[in-house]
């Protein structure tokens, strides 16, 4: 689609993920430019609320710059809301202070709505459930840990947390003129937490998992759960935990001794799905909300990629649950990234949950149930996972979305940085394959994931040729 070009009303929406770093650096304009010529994007998913530096900011430090932008890395990141606070949202709560001081004044929705409607691309605010430990009050919303102690993460039981959220998002969608938001939190609970990790081959601290604050405790009571023996339940998992990991075969074996601790304290689940209900609570508020002031308003989440990797975690977010409160979901597809996540997952369980069989049986099992063909655990790094995946996943999540109005958007890795720079790394023919898989499993839109400030142009570029051969655009 040439620049100026306006995309018709039924379009697919091809969109981007983008922090305002990326404007501000190389200019609105040419920005917007770049993104329609290489890539077709007729829909920006600009970050505008997060503490992290994974969705805003300039390329991560470590990392070679791509062939566009500052080459600089962003020592100053802070993070925040990238627009401006508007204080009437924010009477419910005692987060109010979260201005995004990296480009002094500039509010980036002011700066980019207007140039991007004027060419026929919508705006969504793109926000992050990622914060910093120095958030004016944020040690009040923070999660407890088993043992009492303040985490880095926050609550979603707790008022005030959820009072913010459901604040920001009214401010988003009554001060500013946007087509839709997106929010999402990359998180687990206490057992995921205990249990498994996507990112840390050593697996978590089984004693800072969260959250058992006292709106946790209560809410608990509230649904029949006894907190008592929750606690209890969660302490004898740490010990089987650290046992395991200790190198210490229980005499039983690892999985059957797992299933020992969870039908002995069936507290444990009831805590762990808890805590997903209350993240989908979360998204079932802020939906209410948005609907409630503006109808047309697309209202979605951004799906992590556990979903992927975890069955506990793909058990527990079922589409067509979400689809009661999603206008689309971005289902997390990282090709070229999944294959160090899978070999982190697996590795991080290769004591615990799968401490029975060699790595590579246990790999097989995981392929098994997850429905995958893909490579050995040595090779899984420098390979990725391949296009078949990510049509796989894709076609999955649209069946199961199937009989509902919510429309599967699978996010697309370009050039994702956040993995050691040894392993493989994403090139054109296959960007513009995996573009394809998607397609051919049924998406009904895409979000390039995860930051324009990241993507080398050519793959930018594959993601277009891949659409304008498929005539999607
Ligand atoms: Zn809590």
């Amino acid at each position: 689609m040439p620049a100026g070009a306006q995309p018709s009303a039924s379009a697919k929406t091809i969109g981007i993920q983008i922090g305002s770093i990326s404007f501000l650096d190389e200019g609105t304009e040419k920005v917007l430019d770049i993104l329609q010529e290489k890539a077709c994007v007729n829909t920006l998913f600009l970050a505008t609320f997060t503490y992290g530096n994974g969705i805003a900011s300039r390329m991560i430090p470590g990392h070679s710059f791509p062939d566009h932008g500052v080459q600089a890395y962003d020592t100053k990141f802070h993070g925040g809301n990238y627009a401006t606070p508007h204080l009437q949202y924010y009477k419910n709560t005692i987060i109010k202070d979260v201005k995004a001081p990296d480009h002094g004044n500039i509010d980036i929705l002011e700066e980019v709505i207007p140039k991007a409607k004027k060419r026929g691309v919508k705006v969504y605010t793109w926000s992050e459930d990622v914060w910093r430990t120095d958030v004016p009050n944020v040690e009040k919303i923070q999660e407890h840990d088993l043992y009492g102690r303040n985490a880095r993460t926050v609550c979603f039981n707790n008022p005030d947390h959820h009072n913010f959220l459901l604040g920001l998002m009214e401010d988003f969608i009554r001060s500013y003129d946007i087509d839709g938001i997106m929010w999402g939190s990359e998180r687990y609970g206490a057992f995921g937490n205990m249990v498994e990790s996507v990112h840390n081959r050593n697996g978590n601290d089984p004693s800072r998992v969260t959250c058992f604050c006292q709106f946790c405790q209560a809410k608990a009571r509230k649904r029949g759960i006894n907190v008592d023996r929750a606690f209890e339940g969660f302490k004898t998992l740490e010990s089987w935990v650290r046992s395991c990991r200790g190198g210490t075969r229980p005499t039983d074996g690892y999985y059957v001794t797992l299933w020992r601790v969870l039908f002995r304290y069936p507290e444990i689940l009831a805590w762990e799905t808890m805590w997903n209900d209350s993240v989908h609570e979360t998204y079932d508020a802020i939906y209410k909300l948005v609907k409630s002031i503006k109808p047309q308003m697309q209202v979605g989440w951004h799906v992590w990629h556990a979903h992927s990797f975890s069955p506990f975690f793909r058990a527990q977010t079922d589409i067509q649950e979400l689809s009661k409160y999603s206008d689309y979901l971005k289902m997390t597809v990282y090709h070229n990234l999944g294959g160090t996540r899978m070999e982190t997952y697996m590795t991080s369980q290769r004591n615990t949950v799968y401490g029975d069989m060699p790595i590579e049986e246990a790999l097989q099992f995981e392929y098994r149930i997850m429905n995958y063909r893909e490579r050995g655990y040595e090779e899984l790094p420098y390979t990725g996972l391949s296009p078949d995946y990510v049509y796989r996943e894709t076609k999955r999540c649209v069946e199961d979305a199937k009989d509902t109005r919510t429309q599967i958007w699978p996010g697309i890795d370009v050039d994702i940085s956040n993995m050691d720079v040894r392993f493989s790394q994403c090139t054109p023919p296959v960007v513009k394959e995996v573009t394809k898989a998607a397609y051919r499993g049924g998406a009904q839109g895409l979000v390039i994931s995860r930051k324009y400030s990241e993507m080398k142009l050519a793959n930018l570029t594959a993601v277009g040729d891949a659409l304008r051969e498929m005539k999607v655009v």
